[in-house]
């Protein structure tokens, strides 16, 4: 979508026309550092960090959903390159001692996380969301919360209804046929940024760049596995963020 169907179809929507223009989209001028979660971006929050737009956004947001007694909370926001590597190598470690060859443990891993590199946590535009105001549940990111007689359902509705008037997306969603990472009702992106950086993102050479990196299993990470990775992983997101 361009930028004037989007401000058209946000206004269809019913947005009172004093916060549109934050959702002007941005030029990406992201360094390649940045993209991959290697650079030194200036982030805002308090107890989590994004960018400044990201967060001027989410505290009106936040703000906003608090009247209807819903405190959003962060439970993941930006993560650089070392961070992810230590959840990559976590997992890949883990999965390979419960037996899994490393080509499934890899799979296994795909299913919610990244290969470092290519995370959108990196960006500083994207979090993950849950409601504070519930009991908290065990293991907080499982979809089951927020659908059905879940603890998080009020705050998907809430989100559904709200955020994207603040530039919020879902970006793994449950649309039937979506490849990549699973269903991920709790991870929101903030389009008017992170719509440019994927474009730039886009531009760059994901596996070239892997090669360098000799993450743990990294002989595993083949040409057709990279493709298809970046085709359903990368790609296969909400449309609205294409
Ligand atoms: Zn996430």
């Amino acid at each position: 979508m361009n930028r004037k169907d989007f401000i058209k179809a946000a206004a269809l929507s019913g947005i009172a026309m004093g916060i549109l223009p934050q959702l002007a989209f941005q030029n990406a001028e992201l360094s390649y550092e940045e993209l991959i979660g290697k650079g030194n971006p200036t982030l805002y929050g308090n107890g989590f960090q994004i960018r400044k737009e990201a967060f001027d956004a989410f505290t009106k947001m936040k703000n906003a959903a608090l009247e209807d007694h819903i405190s959003i909370q962060v439970v993941s926001s930006y993560r650089n390159f070392d961070h992810q590597n230590r959840i990559w190598e976590r997992k890949y470690k883990s999965n390979t001692q419960q037996g899994l060859s490393p080509e499934k443990a890899i799979q296994k891993i795909i299913e919610y996380s990244t290969i470092p590199g290519t995370s959108r946590h990196h960006w500083g535009t994207d979090m993950d969301l849950i409601d504070a105001n519930v009991a908290q549940p065990k293991s907080v990111l499982s979809p089951g919360h927020f659908e059905g007689k879940g603890c998080y359902v009020n705050f998907k509705k809430w989100m559904d209804k709200n955020s994207k008037a603040y530039g919020f997306y879902l970006v793994y969603t449950d649309l039937p046929n979506r490849k990549g990472f699973k269903y991920e009702p709790w991870h929101y992106s903030y389009k008017p940024l992170s719509y440019g950086y994927l474009q730039a993102y886009r531009k760059l050479n994901m596996k070239d760049i892997l090669k360098k990196e000799s993450l743990l299993g990294h002989q595993y990470l083949t040409t057709s596995f990279l493709d298809k990775y970046y085709a359903e992983n990368i790609l296969d997101i909400n449309p609205e963020l294409l």
